[in-house]
């Protein structure tokens, strides 16, 4: 058994047969022709043809992912209408002779030299788009079809790269996952891939055209691919895999429902995320926003402190692509486990209790600036709420609101444009806050208890310490009423509450929750629609039928 790492875009497991993924290779000659005159025509007449095949490709797109992923398409026809990339066309077509598939090739590949030298990853990206419609002119104009590629059995396509024309392209029912060699999270094929649900690796340096035909399981969660496994890993990940497909029918049932008890109470039910790879399963599991947006992922993803561009660009895809649900991000929550080289953090004797989220961001301003001005930037593709974790007191809320002003002025000042309405809220996860949260509420529109910290600061119990699990109580009743009297102290003052720790996908304790009066719960993705099962079945104008009261 082979096995090869990479970058995983969707958690998810595909079982199936590898199939090699080749572009068609030609040649173009470089002959010189006399009369540039039909090469101009058929140039003209290959420009037209790929302009239909996009809207014919835009069209598929929207039905298979949506408007937001099809809109690469839509930028791609586009392109085959700049004055520039055509003048730089026929310029070596009429100047210097060549043919049209020679001038297609050169002045495609001129452009795309440009995008890639640009500064901004976005641009940078883009650059595969240039060539991915440069190829498509070229296809025309040779006559090529790359629809027979991918054969006629169900397979886990394997190719160096995937531009997002082919992606799409793709037959999904002959489409099990995808492994490229190469590709980015930036790039339009990962953004396709994740709205399409598809198990997929990027990166995955070790691919090998042996591969071909043989059996193998890309395993999404670990981020491999099992290359002849053996027969337990296939029992064992077939199982998983099982699993996963009973869930799948369960989300088709309860897809486009609402989250409404028997007695007709309607609770919010979000999903939890660490970054713009998570969209997909937002999508796929119907959460009806994103209560949690781990922002520090960004960080870890990073090997150096991300700029403020880098930020913009992840938190902008998020709130774009969920666009208008409501996405909750949460900024930076460094320290305690997740710790980062480039912060040169120091080590210290009691992490958790240590220099860690808001702390390091109050005392790093430039550092947390950084994140507010992109925050702010991407607002305005999106419905953004943002959240403070780790609060213990009004002063951190009151300094980390005139930081975000003066992000603001800024902003205004240098003609940037940002929402009106950014919904303000802290993470409840320190006792100091629940017994602080009156006077918390005032300064905020909602609250998010973090249960996974505040059971460790309440119960003094280390959520890392694997010993101490026989003296842990999730369901200890003074964290039960700390959610309480936290529910009570927001609704005194008009904040909405939700809960966005673990507990909150614990369906023992769901409808204690609900009679608590919680308004929002953000789970894990795939929590979402056995979460929304739990709450259809409660009657809370019956007496209580479950544990875990908090009075
Ligand atoms: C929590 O503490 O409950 C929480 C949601 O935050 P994290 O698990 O990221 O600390
Ligand atoms: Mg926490």
């Amino acid at each position: 058994m082979q096995v090869a790492t990479g970058i995983s875009i969707l958690h998810g497991i595909a079982l199936g047969k590898i199939r090699i993924f080749k572009h068609p290779e030609y040649i173009i000659d470089e002959k010189l022709v006399d009369d540039p005159i039909p090469e101009l025509g058929r140039f003209e007449q290959a420009r037209c043809k790929v302009q239909e095949q996009q809207q014919v490709l835009y069209d598929r797109a929207v039905a298979a992912a949506g408007e937001e992923s099809a809109a690469i398409f839509q930028f791609h026809a586009d392109m085959l209408d700049d004055d520039d990339l055509l003048y730089a066309c026929k310029t070596i077509m009429v100047e210097q002779h060549h043919t049209a598939e020679y001038a297609a090739k050169q002045g495609f590949e001129n452009v795309a030299q440009m995008f890639k030298e640009m500064e901004d990853p976005y641009f940078q990206a883009r650059s595969a788009d240039v060539i991915d419609v440069g190829n498509a002119v070229i296809e025309a104009l040779l006559g090529l079809d790359t629809d027979s590629l991918q054969g006629t059995e169900p397979s886990i396509l394997v190719a160096e790269d995937l531009a997002p024309s082919e992606t799409v392209k793709l037959d999904k029912s002959l489409l099990l996952g995808m492994i490229t060699r190469e590709g980015s999270s930036n790039s339009h094929t990962a953004i396709l891939a994740r709205s399409m649900n598809l198990p997929t690796l990027i990166q995955c340096k070790d691919i090998s055209d042996d591969w071909d035909g043989k059996f193998a399981i890309l395993d999404g969660y670990n981020s491999c691919v099992y290359i002849d496994p053996t027969q337990d890993l296939i029992d064992s990940l077939t199982r998983k895999h099982n699993e996963d497909l009973k869930k799948e029918a369960l989300l088709q049932e309860l897809k486009g429902k609402t989250n409404t008890t028997i007695d007709g109470k309607t609770i919010k039910v979000y999903a939890n995320i660490g970054g713009p790879s998570d969209i997909g399963s937002v999508q796929a599991n119907d959460a009806e926003g994103v209560g949690l947006f781990r922002s520090e992922f960004v960080y870890l993803n990073s090997k150096e402190d991300p700029s403020e561009e880098m930020q913009f660009q992840a938190y902008k895809r998020v709130l774009e692509t969920l666009a208008p649900k409501l996405v909750v991000i949460r900024t930076c929550d460094i320290g305690a486990d997740k710790t980062i080289d480039y912060m040169n953090l120091d080590k210290e004797t009691n992490p958790a209790l240590g220099f860690r989220a808001i702390r390091i961001c109050l005392t790093r301003k430039d550092f947390f600036k950084r994140q507010l001005r992109a925050l702010l930037r991407a607002s305005v593709y999106g419905n953004l709420a943002i959240m403070f974790p780790m609060i213990i007191s009004l002063r951190e809320v009151r300094e980390a609101k005139e930081i975000l002003a003066e992000c603001r002025r800024e902003l205004a000042n240098e003609g940037q444009k940002v929402a009106d309405n950014i919904q303000i809220g802290i993470m409840v996860e320190t006792p100091a806050a629940v017994l602080c949260a009156d006077e918390l509420a005032e300064e905020v529109d909602f609250f998010s208890l973090g249960t996974n910290d505040l059971t460790q600061y309440t119960c003094a119990i280390d959520r890392q310490n694997a010993k101490l699990e026989p003296f842990s109580d999730t369901h200890h009743p003074a964290v039960l009423r700390e959610i309480k009297m936290t529910i009570d102290a927001g609704h005194r003052h008009g904040c909405w509450v939700g809960i966005c720790g673990e507990l909150g996908a614990d369906l023992s304790l769901t409808e204690t929750f609900l009679r608590m009066g919680v308004d929002e719960l953000s789970v894990n993705a795939k929590s979402v629609l056995p979460l929304r099962k739990a709450i259809r079945s409660i009657d809370l104008s019956k007496p209580a039928s479950t544990a875990g009261k908090a009075e």
